[in-house]
């Protein structure tokens, strides 16, 4: 790895809390990995990105004209007649439409309503560095919310407002079909889990939506008041990956 890539590692983990970088020992590895081994790689090495981010089996023709008509229907929509008539833009999402893995968040703040994209503020920032500490990069991925429109002050969505959005990310997941769901925080946790219980009680634990494996865990925007949750978000982001056949 060249000094410059080796150095937005060392940023990318540092920022997502990590302050070890354990030794490659292919140890960890669960046992449904085991019949399709990691490459042995030192610890830093970047991965191959096409391979690690996409499913052998996408038609990403397909995916990419249904998204785009989805998309179409959501910058529409005025099912939430307040946030409709607030908002700057509708926010879909933004990545890969054949990504292994979506982000699943809560819903646009202030930045992401200016700009239409899911997790570009201070939030999706950090977001960003720790799907690059996971040696992805954001475009590997797929980001996206449970609610299309900012809710006023960046209050928590109301049930009816999850309930009027549900058919959308519902469909983005049908089309994606993603192998592994990361809720980030309560809000994706809960609409996606169709549960009450709080993300505390979620994380460490896996679920499945559909084909897709769901897994837990506390939102960014949390991370940036209690920095300290950030290793508890790291150890997530190890299982997730170690299920992938991924030693971080
Ligand atoms: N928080 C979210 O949950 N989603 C965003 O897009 C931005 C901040």
């Amino acid at each position: 790895m060249n000094p410059r890539a080796l150095r937005q590692r060392l940023e990318s983990l540092e920022a997502a809390g990590v302050t070890q970088i354990p030794k490659a020992s292919g140890r960890g590895l669960r046992p449904e990995t085991v019949a399709a081994p990691a490459p042995q790689r030192p610890a830093v090495a970047p991965l191959p990105h096409t391979e690690i981010a996409t499913s052998a089996a996408a038609n990403v023709t397909d995916r990419v004209p249904a998204l785009r008509v989805l998309a179409e229907q959501v910058s529409g929509c005025t099912r939430c007649p307040d946030l409709a008539a607030a908002r700057a833009h509708t926010v879909f999402g933004v990545g890969r439409p054949d990504a292994r893995i979506c982000f699943f968040g809560e819903a646009p703040g202030a930045d992401e309503d200016a700009s239409g994209e899911p997790f570009v503020g201070r939030a999706g920032q950090l977001l960003t560095k720790i799907i690059e500490a996971c040696r992805l990069r954001r475009e590997d991925v797929y980001i996206l919310n449970v609610l299309k429109c900012r809710p006023p002050g960046n209050r928590a969505p109301l049930p009816d407002e999850v309930a009027n959005c549900r058919g959308y990310f519902e469909r983005q997941f049908e089309l994606i079909a993603p192998e592994y769901i990361c809720c980030l925080g309560t809000s994706a946790a809960q609409a996606l889990l169709q549960t009450g219980e709080p993300i505390g009680r979620l994380r460490k634990r896996w679920f499945s939506y559909g084909a897709a494996k769901v897994i837990c865990t506390y939102h960014p925007s949390y991370l940036l008041r209690n920095p300290a949750a950030k290793r508890d978000v790291w150890d997530d982001m190890r299982a997730m990956m170690a299920d992938m056949g991924v030693e971080l």
